[in-house]
């Protein structure tokens, strides 16, 4: 008969000091490394996934201006990013209620994602509003001016994703390259955390609903049901967090080519409810296909698995200032989608570095080092040159879900229903 158990069980042997929780991380490197691991051995696993997340959008209800200075807001900017006001009027209130998408920008430079981070890191914020009768307040505000600040997203945490190249000669531009994409298939891009990711590990949601508490960016959240488009292939999630309690390393703004996009980071826990549960955490990244897509039809042209893209390469990216030449024009300081390098400090901001790698190809120098792998595709490696999903990140962040769950800072929940 196949074992089983209720989260109710897992949460009283946690208190009691008995539950066993491991990182999907140590999992899949016992996993891998021969051990048995059984359902006895195992009570919860952690899993997470840190990347680019389109969907992504905040609500931020706050005052502005004094009870009957003005009737309603038409315009609001944030650091210049534009919010949409409403959905409530709050007529001749003072307070405005806005939503701002991640993938709205001030600049090709500046986006909803930036301005997210920003807000968590409690940084002052320009803020103008203009009024339907003509007005124009300007001011600063900052998370902590604001009670109401929630990130919702309507397509993250999928379940895995695509890699992509460009198989037309022409360059392009795309939300999956940082600089316009390389054909004919010169290089490749990715997305996914491989055998971190949530929904790799409980591929049928057995475990995963709506109600289950999740960290979204570090602070405490839940899953609200499916994303959009989400199909039982290529399942995503919908969620809410507070944005108070976020951590900023584990969020912000991602400039791609096409545009600004958002970096957001999800874990969840996996309760081992019964042995099924057990063998799918258990997947290894070599057991998850990774369908490579032509970023012109988005149709695949090659398959291949995240052992072909994360098996040798190096999870973080070094610098050596030795080896900075002070180019002119520093091609990593404009193009690093991140900002997170200061040619002047010749640093690497490692709270805003997203681990993406494409730097090693920017820099003249040759001072940025990591070797991102190369793929094998119509009989030719082709040159992994851009990682959109940060997996040091993930990783870490699994560590820290599972070092909650110990000290009874996060509570297991079970779903409210079934996805
Ligand atoms: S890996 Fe390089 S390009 Fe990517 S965020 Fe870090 S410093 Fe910027
Ligand atoms: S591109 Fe590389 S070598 Fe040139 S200034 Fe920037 S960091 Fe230094």
């Amino acid at each position: 008969m196949e074992k089983r158990r209720r989260v109710a069980e897992i949460t009283d042997k946690l208190e009691r000091g008995e539950g066993v929780v491991i990182t999907a991380d140590e999992l899949c490197n016992r996993v891998r490394s021969g051990e048995d691991i059984g359902f006895e051995d195992v009570d919860v696993v952690t899993s997470a996934t840190c990347g680019v997340m389109s969907g992504t959008f905040a609500v931020l209800s706050f005052k502005v201006a004094e009870r009957d200075e003005f009737e309603r807001a038409s315009n609001v900017l944030l650091n210049g990013v534009p919010a949409f006001v409403g959905p409530c009027p709050n007529e001749r209130l003072g307070i405005v209620d806005l939503m701002v998408y991640g993938t709205s920008h001030r600049d090709n430079r500046y986006g909803g994602g930036h301005l997210f981070r920003d807000l968590v890191s409690h940084e002052e914020i320009e803020l103008v509003v203009e009024t339907i009768d003509g007005r124009r307040i300007e001011t600063t505000t900052a998370l902590k001016e604001m009670p109401f600040a929630k990130l919702c997203s309507t397509r993250n945490a999928f379940k895995n994703y695509y890699a992509f190249v460009n198989a037309h000669e022409n360059e392009v531009t795309s939300i999956f390259s940082v600089d316009p994409f390389k054909g004919a298939c010169k290089e490749v891009t990715f997305s996914g955390c491989g055998e971190l990711n949530p929904l790799e590990k409980d591929p049928f949601m057995e475990t995963i609903g709506i109600g289950t508490r999740i960290l979204m960016n570090g602070a405490v959240g839940f899953v609200i049901g499916e994303g959009t488009r989400s199909s039982p292939e290529k399942p995503n999630l919908m969620g809410i967090a507070e944005m108070h309690g976020m951590i900023p390393e584990y969020l912000g703004g991602f400039r791609t080519s096409a545009g600004s996009e958002v970096l957001n980071s999800w874990a969840v826990p996996i309760p081992i409810l019964n042995e099924h549960v057990l063998e799918t955490t258990k997947r290894l990244d070599g057991e998850i296909k990774l369908l490579v897509l032509d970023v012109h039809t988005r149709l695949p042209v090659g398959e291949i698995t995240y052992d072909d893209v994360w098996r040798d390469g190096d999870l973080s990216v070094r610098f050596d200032a030795s080896k900075c030449i002070d180019c002119e024009e520093c091609q990593v300081t404009s193009l690093c989608p991140t900002g997170a390098f200061d040619v002047l400090a010749k640093e690497v901001n490692e709270a805003l570095c997203c681990n993406c790698g494409a730097c090693v190809r920017f820099c003249q120098g040759g001072a940025f080092y990591c070797n991102l792998g190369f793929v094998t595709l119509f009989g030719r490696e082709i040159p992994v040159t851009l990682r959109q999903s940060d997996r040091k990140k993930a990783a870490k962040l699994a560590e820290m879900l599972k070092r909650k769950i110990l000290n009874g800072d996060f509570i297991l929940t079970e779903p409210v229903s079934r996805l």
